[in-house]
């Protein structure tokens, strides 16, 4: 009964036709009155899971989200839909706010978006007293956890809260993987025995592709110019300066290229950042200081440039292509210089050595990410601790196995000189031991005596590191002494030494070649310059730009895909469309309607005058 209601909000308000991951359990613990917990992927759709129970209680919703600009598209989005939400805020000016408080108090609102430090200020609390609060969700929960990456002064007091309202579900929501701040999480939420649900981090709608870096600009180029032509993208470049020379240079190639960094004055920041949200075929180019705060469904690829210094950092940045579920890549160009930069702006850093020796480690599994042979996929979410299969059939390595080459030999090297140096030292020194090095460290511990003393000096220092880490990643050896990144043989080392297991590393190839040579279909190709598409792509941004609004809060481009498919011909065939509910079909119908009439009458025109020399297209 109370899921056939919910399922029908889901369906009438927001059009879409069922949950996914963990909506449905999410919302039915908080109406059963249940401190709650959700982890879900970047796009997995968080928002439904409050969005749906402040349209099912009886009371008022609090949604506490720490990005302020953000709010007036997220109420905007609601009212597009048919509910009513308001903020409250420090941008606001007192009639605004007055406005708004008579909105909650009369009952007119569901939803209320709140900043934390509004919050946690008395009056607010106060005010909110008096008031029926159904649920209080919290985004972006991992703010509170001094274990996460973006900690937030003003969130830690939110514990605060429960004692204000004992008896009001709470809700924190993240897509922050680790299970120290998951467990952080709930103890500063003050949450009692929480409902913990935590989705899949796979975005199989994500293709993963990395390549060695060579001509990057051309490289970009032409990726954009083979798979995105028409499309948005977000470009990571490590440095200021380079963001505003390839933004520059993809300007001259014939792009629509805005840079973004933290230099830039403030009112230029919020003009790119402005034009991303709000036009369409627009490619930001910048550092990482964009992204917080980016909502924009459909950004078609995420490119970086530069090595990102942590997988965390390029899970979360590669996350934002996609969210609205259709194929995206995620694209990457790396070389030797970027290990170089990103070490050297590491060692420079005032930081404690403990703190580097974390990152070094960060940033060593990064570079095994590039290196490895497995699956990008698999290699990802082994990473954060999810099972998965072994291929995916959606990254470079599965679709175009990369080139390896047998590296037992080199790799049984590597394990005897860790074993004959009794397994207490790192890296560096059994690099040294194995190129034959006569330092003084190798001298003093007589290691020039051992059998595999220079075994490998006809080989790079660089070439021996590379195994190292593929090793290291792999299992086959690990840290024992963090202090000294000591180095030790595990049980998979057994297999090797003893040739039954065999060692393959990925060869690096020409990557233009491969860019070339990749039968990988463009997206933009298969849905994009389809001309329909097009018409309802014009007509959305019209309409968007009447409404002074971002263009998918009028219709996502997967409500547009649908429609290309689907060809609704009237409004009860319009609401099956994905993100239709009833009062965008209200709203909107008539126009896009008949878009799909006119588009379908020229193609007929156009099928009945096939033999006709010429078409003229209107
Ligand atoms: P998150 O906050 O988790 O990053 P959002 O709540 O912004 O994600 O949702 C991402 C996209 O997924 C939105 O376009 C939303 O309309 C869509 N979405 C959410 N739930 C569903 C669902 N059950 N079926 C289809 N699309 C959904
Ligand atoms: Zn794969």
């Amino acid at each position: 009964m109370r899921r056939d209601k919910l399922h029908q909000l889901l369906k009438s308000t927001f059009g879409h036709q069922s949950f996914r991951f963990d909506q449905l359990e999410i919302i039915e613990s908080i109406l059963d009155g249940k401190d709650t917990l959700a982890i879900m992927p970047t796009g997995g759709g968080k928002s439904v899971c409050y969005q749906i129970p402040a349209l099912y209680s009886t009371g008022i919703t609090l949604v506490v989200s720490p990005l302020i600009s953000l709010m007036n598209d997220q109420v905007t989005n609601l009212a597009e839909n048919g509910v009513s939400a308001c903020f409250l805020n420090s941008l606001q000016d007192m009639r605004q706010r007055q406005e708004a408080e008579d909105d909650i108090t009369s009952g007119r609102v569901k939803l209320v978006y709140v900043s934390p430090e509004g919050l946690i200020s008395g009056y607010l609390g106060e005010f909110l007293q008096n008031i029926d609060i159904s649920l209080i969700a919290i985004d972006e929960a991992h703010c509170v956890s001094q274990w996460g990456h973006e900690f937030r002064r003003d969130y830690s007091r939110l514990g605060e809260l429960k004692e204000l309202f004992p008896n009001t579900p709470f809700l924190g929501l993240t897509a922050t993987a680790d299970s120290k701040t998951r467990s952080d999480i709930a103890t500063q939420l003050r949450m009692l025995n929480p409902n913990i649900y935590i989705s899949s981090f796979d975005r199989p709608n994500i293709k993963y592709r990395i390549y060695e870096r060579a001509d990057a600009t051309k490289q970009l180029d032409d990726f954009i110019k083979a798979e995105h032509p028409d499309d948005n993208g977000i470009v990571y470049c490590l440095s200021r300066n380079k963001v505003e020379t390839t933004a520059a240079q993809l300007c001259e190639l014939g792009h629509k290229a805005v840079p973004y960094h933290a230099g830039l004055p403030r009112q230029d920041r919020l003009d790119a950042q402005n034009a991303f949200n709000k036009s369409e075929n627009i490619i930001i180019v910048a550092t990482i200081a964009f992204g917080m705060g980016i909502d924009k469904p459909n950004v078609r690829f995420v490119a970086h440039l530069d090595l990102p210094k942590s997988i965390e950092s390029y899970y979360q940045e590669t996350g934002r292509a996609g969210r609205d579920g259709l194929a995206s890549n995620a694209w990457m160009l790396y070389g030797l210089q970027d290990v170089i930069k990103l070490s050297r702006m590491l060692e420079t850093t005032n930081a404690s050595e403990a703190y580097k020796r974390v990152a070094r480690h960060k940033l060593n599994s990064m570079l095994s990410l590039c290196e490895t042979t497995q699956c990008r996929r698999y290699f990802l979410l082994n990473y954060f601790e999810e099972q998965s299969n072994e291929q995916c059939c959606n990254c470079d390595t599965c679709l175009e196995p990369a080139d390896s080459w047998d590296a037992t030999v080199d790799a049984q090297k590597i394990l005897s000189t860790i074993y004959k140096t009794g397994q207490i030292f790192g890296a560096g020194h059994i690099v040294d031991v194995l190129r034959g090095s006569k330092n003084a460290k190798v001298i003093e511990r007589k290691h020039d005596q051992l059998s595999v003393y220079a075994l490998g000096k006809d080989k790079s220092k660089n070439h021996w590191n590379i195994v190292l880490r593929q090793l290291l990643n792999m299992g086959t050896i690990k840290i024992t002494n963090w202090d000294y990144g000591n180095l030790a043989l595990t049980e998979k080392s057994r297999g090797l030494l003893r040739n039954e297991a065999t060692f393959l590393m990925r060869k690096f190839s020409e990557p233009t070649r491969r860019v070339g040579k990749s039968k990988v279909k463009s997206i933009s190709a298969s849905h994009g310059r389809d001309s329909l598409f097009e018409s309802l792509k014009d007509l959305r941004f019209q309409l968007a730009q009447e409404k002074q609004v971002p263009a998918f809060v009028i219709f996502s481009d997967k409500s547009l895909h649908d429609m290309c498919h689907l060809l609704p011909r009237n409004k009860s065939e319009f609401l099956t469309v994905n993100g239709v509910g009833e009062s965008k079909c209200e709203n909107y119908a008539k126009d896009f309607l008949a878009v799909i009439e006119s588009n379908a009458t020229s193609s007929d025109d156009q099928a009945t005058s096939a033999g006709a020399a010429t078409t003229t297209q209107v």
